[in-house]
């Protein structure tokens, strides 16, 4: 049933908008100056304000780079701003929001009607999104053995919520974007998105509906999943339950959910509130928010260079297949480096390819911090380029300049890694190779071509590794087709 594959073949579609929550990379909380950090003890970045004690007003106090962050995110989804918008408190209860109402953004979001375009499987694809608004997250509520226990270090904590037009068809498409979105956010520091810390988090809306038709089916809301993996298998899930629903009763059940991979389905949460359950109302203790155009121009020029337009010239700069140039583009730091030690090496596809086979194996954290500098991969690459060091022994070198200062030319000389092209040698090895091995010698010259490489390899291992591939390769071939053509001359 995977990806909708199933619900066509049954003439329905399934439609997903989604509502993505990100933390802002703020040191402190929207309302109150309390750090924002993650893994803490349980209530010790809190006070009254952001913990919503009695009395503990949320007083004119607003983050500035908490709205900047908010703007830039809507600036990156080509996003109208807007020039005037404010604070609403949305009213519900929840046992991790002591307050009673969690301050967020209805009718004047700060931003509106952008979009942002990705490759799903390949094929280009572009999601409207609807708005980005500013909110603050709530606290989480840990279960120990005696009970419930709330933890206020998270409330207040500032948040962009981002909406998409109900614009995806499938599970892989909704990940795809996320992933996108994902780059997009990373690259302009709005958040470090971590969604095993939560700081990124995805409330999926889904309906279906018979293909062709215009009108949109009754949706449920399936909330806070924290994996695209589990994204785009509820999505799944999900969209055969529905129509299995739909065929069954006729309807399906507007409702909340939840989703629950150990189970692989999703659950009931709730019925639907609607937005009159909420009992928006204008928060009347923070300023209004006036965004001048100065503002908007002044971040328009913070942004970085997004991920796609980085993609593209990294694909015309370089040559580089798409899939390189994606994963270069999605861990921060990645793209930087490549083009430090690209630049300054005469290898630029060797570089891509120790960076990308190698060192990324043996540093595979986020952000991307390498243990070596671009100039000790780009020495490397070109080690590798010139010849002086054939290609595996380069990367074996690569590990053992994690750490180090050294010249990887220094340490291959020092530990005589260095290739030997000294002709001499090499048919001294190719002599002693034909020597040892007289089966796959005398099947190489009945024509058994593929024999060559069982005496390559010993060449390869009397040479410690050392012997240039190609010399020694022409070195066994010559030798070989001489002893050939004298013994045909004998007959
Ligand atoms: P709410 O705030 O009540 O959750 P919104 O109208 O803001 O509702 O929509 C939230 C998300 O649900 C948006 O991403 C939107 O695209 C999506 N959505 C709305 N209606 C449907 C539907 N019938 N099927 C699928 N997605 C929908
Ligand atoms: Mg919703
Ligand atoms: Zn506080």
């Amino acid at each position: 049933m995977n990806d909708g594959g199933a619900l066509r073949r049954q003439g329905y579609e399934a439609v997903v908008g989604l509502e993505v929550h990100a933390e802002l990379k703020t040191r402190t909380k929207l309302f109150c100056g309390c750090s924002t950090a993650f893994g803490a003890p349980p209530n010790t970045q809190c006070c009254p304000v952001c913990a919503g004690l009695p009395g503990g007003l949320v007083a004119g106090r607003l983050n500035r780079r908490a709205v900047e962050l908010a703007l830039l995110a809507g600036l990156a989804l080509g996003c109208d701003i807007a020039g005037y918008s404010h604070m609403d408190r949305k009213h519900y209860f929840y046992p991790d929001l002591p307050r009673g109402y969690q301050l967020s953004q209805d009718g004047e979001p700060l931003c509106r009607g952008g979009y942002l375009e990705f490759a799903a499987a390949g094929v280009p694809t572009r999601v409207r999104i609807a708005r980005v608004h500013l909110e603050e997250d709530a606290g989480k509520l840990l279960h120990t053995p005696q009970g419930a226990m709330l933890d206020c270090n998270r409330c207040g904590v500032p948040l962009i919520e981002i909406v998409t037009e109900p614009d995806l068809r499938s599970g892989a498409g909704a990940a795809a974007f996320l992933r996108e979105l994902r780059a997009v956010l990373l690259a302009c520091g709005i958040s470090d998105c971590r969604m095993q810390e939560g700081s990124l988090r995805c409330d999926v809306n889904l309906s279906v509906r018979r293909i062709g038709e215009e009108t949109l089916g009754t949706r449920t809301e399936i909330k806070n999943i924290n994996s695209f993996a589990f994204v785009e298998k509820a999505i799944a899930y999900e969209a055969g339950r529905q129509l299995e629903e739909l065929v069954r009763t006729g309807q399906v059940r507007q409702r909340t959910l939840r989703y629950n991979p150990a189970a692989g389905r999703t659950e009931v949460m709730r019925d639907k509130e609607r937005a009159a359950d909420y009992r928006f109302l204008r928060e009347p203790d923070v300023p209004e928010l006036c965004v001048s155009r100065a503002t908007v121009e002044r971040l328009r020029r913070e942004l970085p260079e997004l991920p796609a337009a980085r993609r593209a010239r990294l694909q015309t700069a370089y040559g580089m297949r798409a899939e390189d140039a994606a994963t270069l583009t999605a861990l921060p730091g990645l793209a930087e480096f490549f083009g430090q030690a690209a630049a300054a090496s005469a290898y630029p596809d060797l570089v891509l390819n120790l960076l990308l086979s190698d060192l990324l194996r043996i540093c595979p954290g986020e952000p991307f911090v390498s243990p070596v500098s671009p100039g000790q991969l780009a020495e490397l690459a070109d080690l590798a380029g010139e010849g002086s060091v054939n290609r595996s022994t380069a990367k074996r070198l690569l590990p053992r300049l994690a750490g180090t200062q050294e010249s990887p030319r220094a340490l291959a000389e020092r530990e005589q890694l260095t290739q030997i092209r000294d002709p001499g040698r090499i048919a001294a090895w190719a002599a002693q190779a034909v020597a040892e091995l007289p089966r796959p010698a005398a099947d190489y010259r009945s024509g058994r071509s593929n024999a060559l490489q069982a005496l390559q390899g010993r060449l390869m291992a009397l040479s410690g590794g050392r012997a240039d591939p190609v010399q020694a390769a022409q070195a066994l071939r010559a030798l070989l087709e001489t002893n050939r053509e004298e013994e045909e001359s004998h007959v």
